[in-house]
């Protein structure tokens, strides 16, 4: 027994090796490949030698130590919970338990007779990992957890009814998968913060620095995702921009106008957010350039708060920190967003409409329906 578990702990990290090689060289090209047929045929047949030249090499040691039904599915078992859209694994997950079955009838191990206990092993590992990558509500590392355990009974299962079970095939069984277990469990939990610090770069990417809205690349990502929810039945999208800001830069200086600009910024912000709570967007288009976007709200609504702020912005004044005394006006646009239209084209839009502001005195708002400067 000794001997067994010597030749587990020594032979383990060749396995572990191996495992390791084959699943980033698998993730890493299957993901950046560019994804055509021929591309993914040639990896999946790279990785569908490697791998049997891999589970050959642990028949042979499981031959002598351990059940080699147990650790054989380990990997297919792990690749389905990575990622079970990669169908690839869910194919050697079955396929493997028929294919040590015949390496160990061609070595004389097993008889042919046993033929329909293949095909239940198969079955059966198909219908763990299946049930256990579909569960929902329990966390990923249990069923993981679970779905390993689940190979182990079933390995001593089928040796005690093959009349091979022993203490010590048993003992390196179940060690060499604690091993593997506790291997992925540390790789899943670098995942999960690499993931968090990803998000949080992402968040930052999206944020712009002077004002802290969010900006032209977080308001493409967030239109194309808001297109696609059926809750979202209309989308009212603006462009606003401010009047004549040169004239503030030049005027008091670029501090001043960024202050103005931020001063701005929360305002309107705070505005849409409080009138349109989970509905309402503000984003900085680029310089004194901003769009609003807003949901489940008609544009006539939207038109109206607008219009509120936008004289309100006209008759006080933004006091800013060397006391002076800015009052600034802004031209903005609004257009509904059509059902299937490509976001440039509504903004495209709203862009041209704005320059029709500009030229026709500044300082109003138009709409699909209005085109007129209000009354002041
Ligand atoms: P219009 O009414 O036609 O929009 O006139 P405008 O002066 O606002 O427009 P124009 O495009 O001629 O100038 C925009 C100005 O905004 C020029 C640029 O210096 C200023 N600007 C852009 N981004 C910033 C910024 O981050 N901070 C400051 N202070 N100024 C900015
Ligand atoms: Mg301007
Ligand atoms: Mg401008």
């Amino acid at each position: 027994m000794a001997i067994k578990l010597f030749d587990a702990v020594f032979y383990l990290p060749i396995i572990v090796s191996c495992m390791i090689i084959s699943q980033i060289y698998f993730e890493r090209y299957w993901v950046s490949s560019e994804n055509t047929q021929i591309n993914r045929i040639g990896l999946a047949t790279v990785i569908i030698i490697t791998y049997f030249i891999q589970e050959y090499c642990l028949l042979q040691l499981s031959l002598l130590n351990i059940n080699e039904v147990a650790f054989m599915q380990v990997v297919p078992m792990t690749m389905v919970f990575r990622n079970k859209v990669y169908k690839i694994w869910w194919g050697l997950l079955v396929v493997t338990p028929l294919f040590a079955n015949l390496a160990e009838y061609l070595l004389g191990v097993v008889s042919l007779r046993s033929w329909w206990f293949w095909i239940v092993e198969s079955v059966v590992f198909f219908g763990i990992g299946w049930f256990l990558t579909h569960w929902q509500g329990v966390s990923k590392r249990l069923r993981y957890f679970l779905a390993l355990m689940c190979l182990g009974i079933v390995g001593l299962v089928s040796l005690v009814i093959t009349n091979r079970f022993n203490p010590g095939s048993a003992a390196a069984a179940t060690l060499g998968i604690l091993v593997i277990a506790l291997f992925e469990d540390r790789r899943y939990r670098s995942e999960q913060k690499n993931n968090h610090k990803m998000k949080l770069l992402q968040q930052e990417s999206e944020r712009d620095d002077l004002t802290g809205l969010l900006n032209y690349r977080a308001l493409t990502q967030e239109i194309s995702a808001l297109a696609g929810k059926p809750e979202i039945h209309n989308i009212v999208i603006g462009a606003l921009d401010i009047d004549h800001f040169k004239r503030i830069n030049d005027t008091y200086g670029h501090f001043v106008g960024n202050e103005v600009l931020n001063y701005f910024s929360t305002v309107f912000r705070k505005k849409i957010y409080s009138a349109f709570p989970n509905h309402g967007y503000v984003y900085r288009f680029g310089g004194e350039e901003f769009s609003i976007v807003v949901t489940n709200h008609s544009l006539v609504e939207v038109y109206k708060l607008l219009t509120k702020i936008e004289r309100s912005f006209n008759k006080k004044p933004i006091i800013t920190s060397g006391n002076e005394k800015v009052t600034i006006s802004f031209s903005c646009s609004l257009t509904k967003h059509l059902k299937g239209e490509v976001l440039d084209t509504t903004l495209k839009r709203a862009d041209k409409m704005l320059y029709s502001v500009k030229n026709n005195g500044r300082g109003w708002i138009i709409t699909d329906n209005h085109h007129q400067p209000y009354e002041k």
